[in-house]
């Protein structure tokens, strides 16, 4: 099998007005989705979600990957990673068996990789019959719990909010604090955190998530007053990427978890975080920080330390079936990112639903499919339902 072409489909979905919610990005009107579709000359097509500007991986997948990749057997996942990775220096980085990095290969050139591989990885399960998860291993589950991110409601509103995803099964729930709460910080956001652990019961588990916004004071003076609502974790109290000795300040100063790593590429990048012992989770994304290829060598070496990774899963329903697959073949990763913001693009892509039990055994849980690849099979018509916007999503 030979790979015939690699292309990207552009994909937009409108948020109406009544389903806008808003947070220190500003106010969400849209989700943009990249695609990567890789072609193959017996007939299996691959597809994985590439973050970034839409228009941007676009020119990066079909001007400077595709050239490496078509007339190339699909299947030869880590081969080719090495070849968008160290481009030139392909056989040298293999010869010496180590990294020999091409030039510029951060940003949205490393998304669009993330893209391709997890496509090469749907392909090769297709081409066996078999799921992805299989070929990482056989899959350590079949289902695994999710938690319901969202949280973006003010004072009074806040609790209703959050109730209302335990009323849909799940167990734990993710909220946003920190910017959005700036006007009266950390009050309003103690607040917050005070009605929702009312209105959501002792046994939920409850998450927060500051985007990264704050300094090392004011996360440790937030993370002190919500200590008493038993906060699972602290996402992104400090950014990550130029303040990991901050990020690991925090973490000394409360006892409450610290989880990072939405924003940042490669095994390096999470090597570094664990080196400054700044986190208790980590969240990879695997459309940003390298596939699933480059997100099982950062399972490995955070399990080396002890660490979950628990990746993060905010875009399209392919990132989701991406992020399943890996949940289903990592021993550390414990739970699941399920948005909660009006997105079509995760909800009504697949011709089968994207959903958390309800009942049961099957309460809070999300099952992994049993199909070949991903799992996922798009609807047919989704670039023609959903044409891309040249807008920006936060224009306000
Ligand atoms: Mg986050």
């Amino acid at each position: 099998m030979k790979i015939t072409n690699v292309r990207t489909m552009l994909l937009s979905a409108p948020i109406p007005p009544e389903r806008r919610w808003r947070s220190d990005f500003g106010t969400s009107v849209k989700f943009d989705a990249a695609i990567v579709v890789v072609e193959t000359d017996d007939g299996i097509t691959g597809y994985g979600e590439a973050k970034g500007s839409p228009p941007v991986i676009q020119a990066i997948v079909e001007t400077r990957l595709k050239p490496t990749l078509v007339g190339q057997d699909p299947t030869r996942v880590e081969y080719l990673w090495e070849r968008m990775y160290s481009g030139s220096r392909t056989e040298l980085a293999l010869k010496h068996g180590r990294p020999y990095h091409g030039h510029n290969v951060r940003g949205e050139v490393l998304c669009a990789i993330s893209g391709v591989d997890v496509a090469l990885w749907d392909i090769s399960g297709k081409s066996l019959g078999i799921p992805i998860y299989r070929l990482l291993g056989g899959g350590v589950r079949d289902r695994i719990r999710a938690y319901a991110s969202g949280g973006w409601a003010g004072p009074s509103q806040a609790g209703p909010e959050l109730a209302g995803y335990v009323e849909k099964g799940f167990t734990a729930v993710k909220m946003r604090v920190g910017g959005l709460d700036d006007e009266e910080f950390p009050g309003r956001s103690i607040r917050r955190l005070r009605e929702v652990r009312e209105a959501i019961g002792p046994r939920v588990d409850l998450m927060m998530d500051a985007h990264g916004a704050l300094t090392v004071s004011q996360a440790v003076a937030l993370a002190r007053g919500a200590e008493e609502f038993r906060i699972a974790w602290f996402e992104e109290p400090v950014i990550a990427d130029d303040d990991l000795q901050g990020l690991a300040e925090v973490r000394q100063r409360t006892p409450i978890p610290i989880a990072t790593g939405e924003n940042e590429q490669t095994r390096f990048a999470f090597q570094a975080i664990l080196d400054a012992r700044a986190a208790d989770v980590l969240q990879p994304d695997i459309a940003i920080a390298g596939g699933l290829t480059e997100c099982r060598r950062i399972a490995a070496l955070a399990h080396a330390r002890g660490i979950v990774v628990n990746p993060h899963v905010w875009g399209s329903a392919l990132l989701w079936a991406a992020s399943l697959q890996f949940a289903a073949a990592t021993p550390n990763c414990t739970i699941f990112e399920f948005c909660q913001g009006y997105n079509p693009l995760l909800s009504d892509l697949l011709t089968t639903p994207v959903a958390v039990g309800n009942d049961g055994h099957n309460r809070g849980l999300v099952e992994v499919p049993a199909a070949p690849g991903l799992g996922a099979e798009l609807q047919p018509d989704v670039e023609e339902k959903y044409p891309y916007l040249e807008t920006t999503a936060y224009p306000s």
